[in-house]
């Protein structure tokens, strides 16, 4: 007779996530510190790697889930938010991320970028904001502000920059919050909040591009350049900053923080990190498996599409 052995838990380790792929992006590139800050809060969360699906849009960014040992998805520029919803909805049994660039989401995505935000599905964006359309040789994105020139571009930009958190409070998104590419660490726990959020999070991660963006470099983020040495970059917690609604009830707290939010996102320099915006709201496919309960027993992925009697639909389209 023989008996099971005792199931032992697994601790899944950063290596675990790490694809054997060779990586070609521009020595340096912040992206690292991004790919880096995901594979530890996967870490962090001991999430099999078999239960992750990592979307992606189209620029330097969207090589990403390529070096990411789980379930990947490159899809095409500005698309990686409707794709990402369809793997959200058929499937509820893995943690979706899904990431891109500032030109790719803020940009030719941005109308999918605020229609998402209004759904609340459960699943984190990450978006990798370094002021360029890397991929393209540099050309100016859309959070590059007025009158700034990089060394990619022939001349000032004309046009304003957008703010993204701004954006997303007015979309809706549920956890709003921004972090560094170059503090993994940091940056790692706010993924692995934005993951465990049970709602739409969004993290628009600053982002160095050492071969196109000679305005925001490691350097300038440290403050190099000042005469007091101090980062251009602060962390909200460390002033007392409280972006979580406390009761989603409340409208009248609702608004005083998202209005918070907001005032904080248009300040310059230094510049805020952590998260701007929380809120507990019932989810998209909360609403889906209410109006389909069939679907909150089993997920469509696992549905036998095949062997399926379509008879009575067609008879009742007589
Ligand atoms: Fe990174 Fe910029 Fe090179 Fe793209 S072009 S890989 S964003 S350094
Ligand atoms: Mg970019």
């Amino acid at each position: 007779m023989s008996v099971d052995a005792p199931k032992v838990p697994v601790k899944f380790t950063v290596k675990d996530y790490k694809s054997d792929l060779h990586n070609d992006w521009c020595p340096g590139c912040g992206d690292f510190g991004i790919l880096t800050g995901i594979q530890m809060a996967l870490a962090q969360l001991n999430l099999d790697p078999d239960k992750v699906a990592v979307f992606s849009g189209i620029g330097c960014s969207g090589k990403t889930p390529h070096y990411i040992k789980a379930y990947g998805f490159h899809t095409l520029h500005g698309r990686v938010l409707p794709v990402a919803t369809g793997g959200r909805l058929v499937n509820s049994g893995v943690t979706v991320l899904a990431l891109g660039g500032d030109g790719d989401g803020y940009g030719i995505g941005a109308g999918y970028f605020v229609n998402t935000g209004r759904r609340n599905l459960d699943f984190a964006y990450l978006v990798h904001n370094n002021n360029v359309y890397g991929l393209t040789k540099g050309q100016a994105s859309p959070t590059l502000s007025k009158g700034k020139k990089t060394k990619s571009m022939p001349e000032q930009a004309i046009q304003d920059g957008i703010n993204p958190i701004a954006m997303a409070v007015a979309a809706g998104y549920t956890f709003i919050a921004r972090a560094y590419a170059l503090e993994p660490k940091y940056l790692a726990g706010i993924i692995a909040r934005a993951i465990q959020h049970k709602g739409s999070a969004v993290v628009d991660v600053l982002q160095t591009c050492p071969t196109y963006n000679d305005l925001y470099t490691k350097e300038w983020y440290e403050g190099q350049d000042l005469p007091e040495k101090r980062s251009r970059l602060y962390k909200l917690e460390d002033q007392g900053f409280d972006g979580k609604v406390h009761d989603p009830t409340d409208a009248k707290e609702i608004i005083a923080k998202k209005a918070a939010a907001v005032a904080r996102s248009y300040e310059a320099e230094p510049i805020p990190i952590g998260v701007y915006y929380e809120i507990e709201l019932p989810t998209y496919e909360d609403a889906v498996n209410q109006r389909i309960p069939a679907l909150a027993e089993k997920p469509l992925v696992e549905v036998d599409v095949f062997n399926r009697d379509v008879t009575p639909l067609l008879e009742a389209m007589r």
